[in-house]
């Protein structure tokens, strides 16, 4: 568990969460590795998400994309250089919306998805770039593909979709240790040749970071609670 101090602003507890980031990443062998902080602002009250950009933090994370859209559109004018991730479950009926949106599509998990996005980029001229999911804890509910079908399905993605893969990405079972999960997806990336990993959330991050994340994360423990 990694604690950040309660009666930071979020700037303050922005500095902190990159210092344990950089530290981890030594820690982990990797001195000097950029590990992204994705600050997720998904139910977060505006004035949390000003801070944040005050702070200069650019890459957010949101898992609605509706939500998203009211929150970022308008934004994107004022901000050159934002970042927009989604983490959350796509539907293939909102991939038009969505690869118009957001620059990085973290949530890839099936092949009818990956076509709805192309369909998507031809009519946009967007191309976000995309992680595949991956359910390491093969739990039911939860989306991505089961860790042994990962490396047929990257090649598949690898061949349809012109800007290819970027990254893996995971969300742990809640009652496991997360470092089982880190560990077993840093293995597919290397498996797949894929160097991005997309894993640790605000109770973790220090964790992925060591275990190899490039990008974190992080609600709750930037923004404080979601009050929503
Ligand atoms: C909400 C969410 C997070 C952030 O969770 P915190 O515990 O608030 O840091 C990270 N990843 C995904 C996919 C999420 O939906």
């Amino acid at each position: 568990m990694t604690h950040t101090p309660e009666n930071l602003t979020i700037a303050g507890r922005r500095a902190a969460i990159l210092e344990e980031l950089a530290e981890a990443a030594k820690a982990g062998g990797r001195e000097g590795a950029d590990v992204r902080l994705v600050a997720v602002s998904k139910v977060q009250p505006e004035p949390r998400i000003e801070e944040a950009l005050a702070a200069g933090q650019r890459v957010f994370g949101e898992n609605r994309v509706q939500e998203a859209q009211t929150r970022w559109t308008a934004r994107r004018a004022q901000y050159a250089d934002l970042e927009l991730r989604l983490i959350g479950p796509l539907q293939t009926n909102k991939a038009e919306d969505a690869v118009a949106l957001f620059d990085v599509i973290e949530t890839l998990d099936r092949e009818k998805l990956a076509r709805a996005i192309l369909k998507a980029m031809d009519k946009t001229g967007r191309s976000p770039r995309l992680y595949v999911q991956v359910n390491t804890g093969e739990e039911p509910q939860k989306a991505g593909v089961i860790p042994k079908d990962v490396p047929a399905f990257v090649e598949e993605m690898r061949a349809l979709m012109p800007q290819g893969i970027e990254g893996l990405m995971c969300i742990p079972p809640v009652e496991e240790p997360a470092s089982l999960h880190f560990a077993l997806l840093a293995k597919l990336a290397r498996e797949t040749g894929l160097s991005h990993l997309s894993m640790g959330m605000s109770a973790d991050y220090a964790l992925a970071a060591r275990l190899g994340a490039t990008s974190v994360r992080v609600g709750s423990g930037l923004f404080g609670e979601r009050e929503g």
